[in-house]
């Protein structure tokens, strides 16, 4: 692999065994894994071109557990990865060969479900899709839908600030998030937010969500639950050329139609897809769009008339109406299999997640089309156009000495690209390891300082995730140092404390 991790401390490697005993005084009975074969299935996530089996696995099942191991890791100086449902496409759970693992899967409750304050309180291990499980009897749903929702976990949705097809209108994990419960690395329990609005003080919990397990690990989550709208109706607009589309995404959205859902797939992503689902995806076209109107029916029918003049406007070639929700549901079915449907095509693929600003998609996918030539390696486009989240599947063979360098180093490019076009570097899928050398194309040496003081704030020992989303760490002292001249302090006017 051609990714630096931080060396492995001999010291704590030697320490192994006694690590192992003092996580099994916390976390009695099977949950301490350490034998070699059970460490395997922990060796990667979703990003499976890095693996590195950790050095044990501990699953705590109560909050006080997680206190007690993370308490004990700090004052011991071993470091720690936590883990959700291991789907992530960055890396963020990829386990260190001197770091303890610390599974979430058994905290898998629902504690509460209030439909007048319309939340619910989940245990972070619970799958995105169980939320809208407990709830859709009454008429609800959880709205973030990561197309990975029947298996990644709660907590990790909120470690990556996941989102999903219905994030255009209904936001991300942030926006539906109103509380956590988190432990610090030295075992302190914290709760941010609750189960109100805007709770006061500054907004940790803002800075909680997207912190990729670096600043302590989530135990609860409350989060909103929606009304599900009255109706929803789905369109399926074909385009000759993707320019084309990119345009009448851009003028929707210029019209103030915010779509419930607005879905592009360019012509290798649609064949691949019909291939796999086969729900009538037109073979003819270059770019096609699924957007989705929600609301009540009147609202429905007006705003479909907008969209379908728009898209004339932009010269789509074909248009379809979902005629009832089943119909609805196979156009989506289509686009949220796109992955695995690509991984039809090719042995390996490699998921990106840039964001650009909508206009400029045409351009990016030109630069494309010219890396794909250059690095000799075919690449399929899903969007979630609406939002210009972009994320192209880099086909490859990891079996052929080469190609996994010359995807990375094409997938680097074109992050490089969504950059210098005023995007950013990742939508949904975090940075972890995956973007980890890619964030000075971002940000500047003194930003990133700015960002590890916070880190240091939660984790001045650098225990937690060590070597994901920091390209380089300083040490905590590094960063705060203050120089004190002939005994004189800086700023001798300023209360100390
Ligand atoms: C086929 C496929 C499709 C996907 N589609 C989408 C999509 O549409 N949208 C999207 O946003 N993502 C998508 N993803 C990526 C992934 O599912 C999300 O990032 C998801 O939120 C990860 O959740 P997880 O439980 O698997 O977390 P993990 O992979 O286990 O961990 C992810 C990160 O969260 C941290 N973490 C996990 N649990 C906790 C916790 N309790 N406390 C603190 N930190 C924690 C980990 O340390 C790691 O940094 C997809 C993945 C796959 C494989």
């Amino acid at each position: 692999m051609s990714l630096v991790m931080p060396e492995p401390d001999a010291s704590v490697l030697a320490r192994r065994a006694d690590i192992v005993r003092a996580l099994r005084s916390i976390v009695p009975g099977e949950a301490v894994i350490d034998d070699p074969d059970g460490l395997r299935p922990y060796e990667s996530d979703g990003l499976t071109a890095y693996r590195q089996p950790p050095m044990v696995v501990v699953l705590p099942e109560t909050t006080e557990q997680v206190s007690r191991i993370l308490a004990w890791c700090h004052a011991e100086g071993v470091k720690i990865v936590p883990r959700g449902s291991g789907t992530s496409l960055s890396g963020g759970a990829l386990p260190l060969a001197d770091a303890v693992l610390v599974g979430m899967a058994r905290f898998n409750r629902v504690l509460d479900i209030d439909y007048e304050d319309r939340l619910a309180v989940v245990q972070p291990g619970v799958t995105n899709l169980a939320v809208t499980r407990a709830v859709e009897d009454r008429g609800f749903y959880y709205a973030p839908d990561p197309s990975s929702q029947i298996a990644c976990s709660i907590g990790g949705n909120v470690a990556e600030n996941s989102g999903g097809v219905h994030c255009l209108k209904y936001g991300l994990t942030t926006n539906n998030v109103l509380g956590v419960e988190i432990v610090l690395m030295d075992g302190e329990v914290v709760r941010l937010g609750g189960r109100q609005l805007d709770p006061a003080g500054l907004d940790l919990l803002g800075v909680v969500v997207g912190s990729e397990g670096l600043l302590g690990i989530v135990t609860e989550v409350t989060v909103r639950i929606l009304p599900r709208p009255e109706g929803a109706r789905a369109l399926l607009i074909g385009f000759p050329t993707v320019e084309g589309a990119g345009l009448c995404v851009a003028d929707v959205i210029a019209a103030g139609i915010i779509p419930a859902g607005m879905e592009m797939m360019d012509r290798p992503a649609i064949h691949a897809a019909e291939a796999f689902v086969q729900v009538g995806y037109p073979l003819d076209v270059e770019a096609l769009l699924i957007v989705e109107l929600d609301g009540v029916a009147a609202e429905c029918d007006h705003l479909i008339d907008e969209v379908a003049a728009i898209a004339r406007a932009n010269g789509s070639t074909t248009l379809r109406l979902s005629a009832d929700d089943d119909e609805r549901m196979g156009f989506w079915a289509g686009r949220k299999a796109a992955f695995p449907a690509v991984g039809r095509l090719s042995p390996d693929y490699y998921c990106m997640d840039g964001t650009i600003p909508r206009r400029r998609l045409p351009d990016v996918l030109e630069k494309m089309r010219e890396l794909s030539d250059h690095y000799g390696l075919g690449v399929a486009n899903v969007f979630h156009a609406g939002d210009g989240n972009l994320h192209p599947l880099i086909m490859y063979d990891a079996n052929i000495p080469g190609q996994l360098e010359r995807a990375e180093a094409f997938g680097n490019d074109i992050l490089r690209q969504c950059v210098a076009v005023g995007g950013v570097l990742t939508g949904e899928h975090g940075v972890g390891v995956e973007k980890r050398d890619l964030m000075p194309e971002m940000f500047s040496e003194t930003d990133l300082k700015q960002q590890q003081r916070l880190k240091c704030a939660f984790d001045p020992k650098l225990l937690l995730n060590p070597g994901k989303v920091f390209p380089t760490l300083h040490r905590c002292a590094e960063l705060g140092r203050m120089h004190v001249h002939h005994g004189a302090l800086p700023f001798p006017d300023l209360p100390r404390f």
